[in-house]
Parts: C-alpha cells; sequence; structure tokens
C-alpha cells in the first residue's frame, strides 16, 4: 500500500527511471513481443486492425490469410460489392460493419490519398473509422514510426504500473510519452501486450511470479482480486 502513493506520487525522473527498469525486465521476459496480427504492408496491417476490433488476434490472422490474396489495394476493397465483402468476412464478429468500414476507409484512400495508406497522424485520423489507437498502430508497425498505440493491454497495465491515472485512451497516450524513450515507444506497447496476456492477466494477475513484482505499485494485486481492494 505504502508502494501504491509512493509510486504515484514519483516525481517524473523517478517515474521514467522506474520505466526503464520495467522496460529492461519485460525485454528479458518477453523477448518474442511483438505485434500478433499478420501483415505485409500498411493496408494490410489497417484491415486486419479494423477487423480485430474485439475479436482475436488468431482468428483475424485466419481470415486475413484469404482475404489478402483476393483484395490486394484499396480500390479492390473500394470496388467490391458490399454483399461480396461481407460473405468474405463472415466469420467475424460484427462482419457488415467491419466489411463496410474497410470500404469506406478504402474508399477515401483511393480518393484523398493517391490509393496509398497515409503516413502521417492528421491523415490517418481523417479515414473513417479510424481512431488514434489504431493510427498509431498502424504509424508504428507499418511505417517505423515511434508511436504508441493504446489498445486494451496498453491501457490497463499502464494504469497498473502507475504511469497513469487517466482512463480514456488519448490521455494516457499523451501520459506515456513523456515517460517512455522515443526509440522505445513501439516496443513499449508489444510488451505491455505480451505481459498483459501472459502474466498481468485483467482478472487474475500472476503477481508471485511477475518479474516486475518489485517495481509495481500493486504486487499483491493477485490478492486483492479475491478480496476488497484497499488501496
Ligand atoms: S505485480 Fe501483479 S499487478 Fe503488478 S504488473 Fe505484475 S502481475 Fe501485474
Amino acid at each position: 500500500m505504502a508502494r501504491t502513493s509512493t509510486v504515484k506520487s514519483a516525481p517524473p525522473e523517478d517515474r521514467k527511471r522506474r520505466l526503464g527498469k520495467i522496460i529492461e525486465k519485460l525485454n528479458r521476459a518477453h523477448p518474442d513481443a511483438k505485434l500478433d496480427l499478420n501483415f505485409s504492408n500498411p493496408l494490410e496491417l489497417l484491415v486486419a486492425l479494423i477487423l480485430a476490433a474485439q475479436a482475436r488476434d488468431d482468428l483475424v490472422n485466419q481470415i486475413t490469410a484469404d482475404v489478402f490474396k483476393k483484395y490486394r489495394s484499396a480500390e479492390d476493397y473500394a470496388r467490391a460489392s458490399l454483399s461480396k465483402l461481407e460473405e468474405d468476412l463472415r466469420r467475424i464478429n460484427f462482419y457488415r460493419n467491419k466489411a463496410r468500414s474497410v470500404q469506406n476507409c478504402c474508399k477515401e484512400i483511393v480518393a484523398r490519398f493517391q490509393r496509398k495508406v497515409p503516413e502521417n497522424l492528421d491523415d490517418l485520423l481523417a479515414l473513417p473509422g479510424v481512431g488514434r489507437k489504431t493510427a498509431n498502430i498502424v504509424l508504428g508497425n507499418a511505417f517505423g514510426k515511434q508511436t504508441i498505440g493504446v489498445d486494451t493491454h496498453v491501457m490497463r497495465l499502464s494504469q497498473r504500473l502507475g504511469l497513469t491515472s487517466n482512463t480514456d485512451a488519448d490521455k494516457i497516450e499523451f501520459d506515456l510519452i513523456p515517460l517512455v524513450p522515443e526509440k522505445l515507444r513501439v516496443r513499449f506497447c508489444h510488451l505491455l501486450q505480451y505481459h498483459g496476456r501472459r502474466v498481468c492477466l485483467a482478472k487474475k494477475p500472476r503477481c508471485p511470479e511477475c518479474v516486475i513484482n518489485s517495481l509495481c505499485p500493486y504486487p499483491d494485486k493477485t490478492k486483492a482480486s479475491h478480496e476488497p481492494n484497499k488501496d
């Protein structure tokens, strides 16, 4: 408990130092951390991210294995009959909405961006259905920019680790930017995603076996998930 308040009131330099150690330890624990969606170009990643909303990455990968062979450009999606695209995406949840989102997004790419996924945040955000999380993940993973895409794991773990007290994804991104070394921003997101899936689970985090236990404000979170949280 004392650790929780110490961490939360720590000056920014102390937070940065603690985060540096967290990244170091997570790097050793999850050397294989990466984005789990398969893609070979920015358009494929953008489509995969639209399909991945509230869906498992492995299912998205199964579906895109066929879809990416069939639709090779933004024009292919833009010109497809919507019912055919829906049929090709039918195994994913909300496939009708997602088919429409993919198509509208691609129509805009064709009409306004010379058929290419734009490489900057403002233009990506201008695409229908693309928010900051998706735009930052595309920029970070398909264009090699150092961005922070706040997905569910990045959000939850940043809160648990006392790196933010915000609950809004955009505000969390702005809290993290000054703390995370620029060249490690994409890596940091992959590490939190893997740690969130393997160890710091949402309902029952595995605190006793966690490599960053000594740096976490909630080292007994496992216990706290069964008892009222007194923090
Ligand atoms: S100590 Fe527990 S709450 Fe903290 S990061 Fe590790 S698993 Fe998550």
